[in-house]
């Protein structure tokens, strides 16, 4: 029997993991709640099944999820990433079920989403990371004493985290005592709202460090395999907007042990199916451990340019017990990557969201190297609920500098009128120097706020894009009259 496979998702993820389900040939099955009643992932699957009015919360109910899996005899569901992908009741509840869990199990989700726990794990293997601690206690003024005796030993500046954070959420620098008491409650306050645990600890910080990450994936028998490595420096609010690959770090020895490190990472986790490990690397290329992520990353696309590996298509095969096809000397990294998530976003405002807004032109690049993964077209409205991620532009090219050029002329092709996007501010950075020489760090954006001084896209070319698709629309026929 064919099989049927349900994707707990929406937006451009829930379309990409879609379309590698129905190129295994089997069934794919969308679920959505009110606000994404005009949402491209339920045209683009075989089912869709309303669970809901939303917002948010039916994409979070797990009993609700479940019970539409048994009702539709789902043989397994796919969790994307956000939402419940890393929540390991979800991973357990499947599993309970019946249900093949296209992911870790919910053991491995739920130590390595307890940063303290992943850092007891890696410590064990002796992978290296930052000096932290454990979870500060409860009261207050003591979680303050311990605090300040942990900065004073290893030396401002630290930070604070959210045991349980995800999406740079409950992470705050502290640079002197005087901060600490009043930091520590925002990272608290932070944390419950976004993960309803306030459980903070704490960590040394590495100055201006590189992020960069590899990509994991594991079957069930035992074999590990990295495909090699991301940076992802180029942040906002600790969270990512540009990422390429591979690392363009100088460095390939430095390179292939911080792969084989994190190899060791999974190992020592009994991690199964795709993953992320993150490190920090800094100025005197010494790297640590930050985080495993126990899901599909946004962005994995620019690891599969530069692979040849369909990531989503191999984690579906391996859930249901296939075993990897390929070994390490398999995989071969070729040319260069560059994923960058437009978003509907205002960069001169903050990066304040723009959701509730309607598409009114969509007129996308295409051509050689070009990858698209978005769910937006002509007449769609944002809903205003969810995240402000619209399309993930991957571009690929054998040299980095054609790499670069490729970028470029797809920004420069690319139309959206409506909401305000990452568009005009990507157009800034892909002429900037150190972005070009390819050298950042995570305070890269920072240090160039020259990159938010542009003009508004409300520009005649624009105007007249939205025109001409209008235009377009209605079917006018200038030659017919
Ligand atoms: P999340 O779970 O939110 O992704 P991470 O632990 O991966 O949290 O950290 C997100 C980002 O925050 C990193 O990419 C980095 O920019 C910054 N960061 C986190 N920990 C440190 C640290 N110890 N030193 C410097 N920067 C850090
Ligand atoms: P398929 O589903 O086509 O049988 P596999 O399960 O063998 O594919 O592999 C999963 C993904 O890895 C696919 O995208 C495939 O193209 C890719 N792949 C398989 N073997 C190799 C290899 N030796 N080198 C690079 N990519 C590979
Ligand atoms: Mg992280």
């Amino acid at each position: 029997m064919k099989k049927k496979i349900l994707v707990a998702n929406r937006g451009e993820i829930a379309c990409r993991i879609i379309r590698a389900i129905q190129e295994l040939g089997y069934t794919a099955v969308a679920i959505y709640e009110t606000p994404d009643n005009a949402a491209l992932h339920i045209s683009v699957a075989d089912e869709a099944v309303w669970i809901g009015d939303g917002p948010r919360c039916d994409y979070l109910n797990i009993d609700k999820i479940i019970k539409v899996a048994k009702n539709h005899n789902i043989d397994g569901i796919h969790p994307g990433y956000g939402f419940l992908a890393e929540n390991p009741h979800f991973s357990q509840a499947c599993a309970d079920n019946g249900i093949t869990f296209i992911g870790p199990t919910a053991e491995v989700i739920s130590q390595l989403g307890d940063k303290v726990t992943a850092r007891r794990i890696m410590a064990e293997a002796k992978i290296p990371m930052v000096p932290g601690t454990d979870n500060l206690p409860a009261d207050e003024t003591e979680a303050v004493k311990m605090a300040l005796e942990f900065a004073n030993r290893v030396k401002y500046p630290i930070m604070l985290k959210a045991t349980a954070g995800g999406g740079g959420r409950g992470i705050r620098q502290v640079d002197n005592d005087a901060q600490m008491k009043e930091q520590l409650q925002i990272a608290r306050a932070e944390a419950k709202a976004a993960f309803s645990n306030d459980n903070v600890y704490m960590e040394k910080v590495v100055v201006k460090p590189k992020h960069v990450e590899v990509q994991i994936i594991a079957d069930q028998f035992g074999s590990t395999v990295h495909l090699g490595t991301r940076d992802c420096s180029i942040q906002r609010r600790n969270q990512k907007l540009v990422e390429i690959a591979p690392s363009l770090i100088k460095d390939q020895k430095l390179l292939d042990e911080i792969c084989e490190t994190a190899v060791r990472a999974a190992k020592a986790a009994n991690y199964t199916n795709a993953g992320t490990v993150e490190f920090l690397i800094d100025k005197d290329m010494n790297y640590y451990f930050m985080e495993i992520n126990t899901r599909i990353q946004v962005e994995h696309t620019v690891t599969e340019m530069v692979t040849g590996i369909d990531i989503v298509r191999t984690q579906i095969k391996l859930a249901f017990g296939k075993p990897l096809s390929f070994k390490q000397s398999d995989v071969r990294i070729r040319g260069h990557a560059i994923e960058m998530r437009i978003n509907a976003e205002d960069p001169q405002n903050n990066f304040m969201p723009e959701g509730g807004k309607t598409v009114t032109t969509y007129r996308s690049p295409g051509g050689y190297g070009v990858r698209l993964d978005g769910f937006v077209y002509q007449g769609f409205t944002i809903p205003q609920v969810y995240d402000s991620l619209l399309v993930k532009m991957t571009v690929f090219g054998y040299s980095w500098n054609e790499t670069v050029d490729r970028l470029r002329r797809c920004l420069t092709n690319y139309v959206i009128t409506g909401p305000k996007t990452t568009i005009p501010f990507y157009l800034q950075l892909v002429n900037e120097p150190q972005f070009q020489s390819g050298d950042f760090d995570t305070s890269y954006l920072e240090n160039h706020p020259e990159l938010l001084e542009y003009k508004d896209d409300d520009s005649e070319v624009n105007k007249l894009a939205a025109l001409i698709a209008e235009i377009h629309h209605k079917g006018f026929n200038p030659y017919a009259a």
